[in-house]
């Protein structure tokens, strides 16, 4: 290690279990055996490893994590490994290795996280609409679970879009949560419903963003607004800018581009 520099965190992975043989959920666990270190729901953690057979050089990623706050005793991930058009460095290595293994990890960071408040102060309980594809789920896993624990009642309506249906991650845990709580709602949508990784799937097909609008709006009783939502997306650049050309005509405004009061309605995370 270079003189001056604290040593890099280590974990163990506890436990990985795969969806597909590219897609997999991940526990880690500081290796000196601590609790995780404190974060806020929506944040990432940079995963390590030392790719350089003759060199100390670490290679570290982002991923969200799909814990709560609340889970001290492991950091969760939802990972897919990246195969196109080459074969991504870290998520190679990742997906060869399994529990015991062990991997560097940098403290949580990021702000994708739950507005609580408006730019003004009042306290922000719009409806929370939150829009995934892919493994862009993670962090909203990680919301929903807080919310959960910490009583709140703010409506929550979960969009998820995936190739296929098994690659609809948490599936069981959102059904059982939706048919239980009257303020979450759950869309999953499948693109390749004719595809093997897809049989037995009847619910809805299309991209995510096809949800939008009549399908979300029937749902919900009445239109979307600035008003009465506020809209998280994560995923793939293509879904975000497909999510966003839809509501910016709807008077919505991202947090890469805020009014001049401070004040926005759509919070933007990019995984490429
Ligand atoms: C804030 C944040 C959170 C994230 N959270 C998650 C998460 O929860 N889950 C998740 O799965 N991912 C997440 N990601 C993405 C993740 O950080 C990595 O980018 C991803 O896992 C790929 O890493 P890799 O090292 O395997 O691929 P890399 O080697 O970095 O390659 C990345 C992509 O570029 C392509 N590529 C590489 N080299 C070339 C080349 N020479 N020519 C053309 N294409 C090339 C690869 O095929 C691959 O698709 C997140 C990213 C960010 C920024």
């Amino acid at each position: 290690m270079s003189s001056g520099q604290a040593p890099p965190n280590v974990g163990k992975m506890t436990y990985r279990v795969n969806l597909t043989p590219d897609l997999a959920i991940i526990q880690m666990q500081p290796a000196d055996g601590s609790a995780v270190p404190d974060f806020k729901a929506g944040q990432f953690v940079a995963l390590g490893l030392n790719l350089d057979r003759n060199g100390d050089k670490i290679t570290y990623r982002a991923y969200s994590l799909s814990s709560p706050p609340k889970e001290k005793r492991h950091f969760e991930f939802y990972i897919k490994w990246s195969t196109e058009p080459v074969m991504g460095k870290l998520t190679s290595a990742l997906f060869n290795m399994g529990q015991g293994d062990l991997l560097y990890w940098r403290k949580p960071a990021g702000a994708f996280t739950i507005e609580d408040k408006k730019a003004d102060g009042t306290p922000e309980n719009r409806r929370l609409v939150l829009v995934a594809s892919g493994t862009g789920l993670a962090p909203f896993i990680s919301y929903i679970l807080h919310l959960k624990n910490t009583g709140s009642k703010r409506e929550i309506v979960l969009l998820h879009g995936a190739k296929y249906a098994r690659e609809l991650g948490y599936r069981d845990m959102l059904e059982k949560i939706a048919a239980s709580d009257p303020n979450f709602k759950y869309l999953p949508t499948v693109s390749r419903p004719d595809h093997q990784l897809s049989q037995g799937w009847h619910g809805n097909t299309g991209r995510v963003e096809t949800l939008l609008g009549s399908q979300l709006e029937k749902i919900l009783g009445e239109k979307i607004t600035p008003a009465n939502s506020f809209f998280h997306i994560c995923g793939y650049q293509g879904t975000i800018n497909s999510v966003v050309a839809i509501l910016i005509p709807l008077g919505f405004v991202t947090n890469r581009n805020k009014r001049k009061d401070g004040s926005f309605d759509i919070k933007i995370e990019t995984y490429g």
